[in-house]
């Protein structure tokens, strides 16, 4: 099976985590601030926390702006379950706005009319990797002062009007899983440009504990716990193993663009998908999915077509299922009402096979199965 999604490791890779584990720290060493420095500066932004998964990434970012209980945040219900559920960890309630349907993005003209005088945060999702409107966004934050935090799991290495995504917004998100565009196993960051920000993270992912200005007659010993925290610390090997593959996400990314040009260049004159945008000056995906969307007379067999797809080795899936959708938030009382967008959207989509060591072999039985099947 052809997967839609996988990791590319180099023998540099492999050394870079060996060397570790023949070091003497397998975590709270050197290669975790060589990582947080790299990523950092690779996205033009003043400081970088690195974390064990992107989902830890979120809520120490929803930790950090305060968020807490009778507080609101808007995002998007196109996204990973990961999104919303952070938020609620601290006590605070997602306002699900619906997206629009050319790029699978929030739709910014619905936000303002969802603010209310509990809204704290907008929390953007750069659906596919491909990064939201953050001028309007950041006007609109202003505006009612909100904080920005971008959901960027999918977008490290793409562009949003010449700046590097993850030094745009108040926080931005990451995430080093496997399928995302580097990977350092299970893996996160949260990038700011906030010094305030980031010494309150560094201390919330490892128990709310400090060295700073303590008096030395308390002891060498002595640490203080200043906040309540918790342990979402990213080990050394892993570390290692982003420090390596940062080096290569530039080619990466250059890889999966160049892929998703020669599939919307194979499905030009086949009439029945609508094929995702390509980049243009101002946005610059960083092509984390390749999702086409099924016409109407087509759609409507989307299931027959994905699991052929799937018997004849194309590894097809679906992102993702509209978060409100999912019976946990049904419970809670959300409902489809003002979401049919994202609905109608998530109805008619199959994510394509797109990862940088795609051969051109496969990508072209890959085109060829979906227009005999579709
Ligand atoms: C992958 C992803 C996450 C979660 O990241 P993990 O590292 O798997 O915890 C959150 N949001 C989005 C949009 C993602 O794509």
């Amino acid at each position: 099976m052809i997967p839609y999604g996988r990791q590319s490791i180099n023998q540099d890779d492999i050394d870079s985590v060996v060397e570790v584990l023949r070091s003497d720290y397998l975590t709270q060493g050197k290669k975790v601030s060589e990582f947080e420095e790299n990523l950092a500066r690779y996205c033009g932004s003043k400081y970088a926390v690195a974390v064990s998964n992107g989902t830890a990434a979120l809520h120490t970012a929803f930790n950090v702006i305060g968020l807490k209980e009778g507080d609101e945040f808007i995002t998007s219900p196109l996204t990973f379950v990961a999104t919303s559920n952070a938020g609620f960890w601290q006590g605070a309630k997602p306002v699900f706005v619906d997206i629009d349907l050319d790029t699978g993005n929030i739709d910014v003209d619905k936000i303002e009319e969802n603010i209310t005088s509990k809204t704290k945060a907008i929390v953007p999702v750069d659906y596919t990797g491909r990064p939201v409107d953050l001028d309007r966004i950041r006007e609109i934050a202003n505006k009612h002062n909100l904080s920005v935090i971008e959901d960027a799991c999918q977008a490290l290495g793409a562009a949003y009007k010449g700046s590097k995504i993850g030094s745009i917004s108040d926080l931005t998100v990451f995430s080093f899983h496997p399928v995302k565009n580097i990977t350092t196993g299970e893996g996160g960051a949260i990038l700011t440009n906030s010094v305030e920000y980031y010494k309150k993270m560094k201390r919330f992912i490892t128990h709310g504990i400090t060295k700073e200005g303590l008096d030395e007659k308390l002891g060498p010993w002595y640490f203080d716990m200043v906040d309540l925290g918790v342990n979402y610390r990213l080990t050394d090997m892993s570390c290692a193993l982003g420090v390596s593959q940062l080096k290569r996400l530039d080619s990466f990314v250059e890889k999966r663009f160049e892929i998703a040009k020669r599939y919307n260049k194979a499905f030009k004159d086949f009439g029945n998908i609508i094929t995702p945008k390509l980049d243009t000056d101002d946005i610059q995906s960083a092509w984390h999915l390749y999702v086409i969307r099924l016409k109407k007379g087509v759609s409507e067999k989307r299931l027959e077509i994905f699991k052929k797809l799937r018997e004849s080795g194309v590894g097809v899936h679906v992102h993702h299922i509209p978060v409100h959708m999912h019976n946990y938030y049904k419970n809670l009382g959300y409902s489809s009402v003002g979401l049919e967008n994202a609905e109608d959207f998530y109805n008619s989509i199959i994510s394509l096979p797109l990862y940088p060591d795609l051969s051109l072999e496969d990508q072209d039985f890959v085109i060829d199965s979906i227009k005999n099947i579709i």
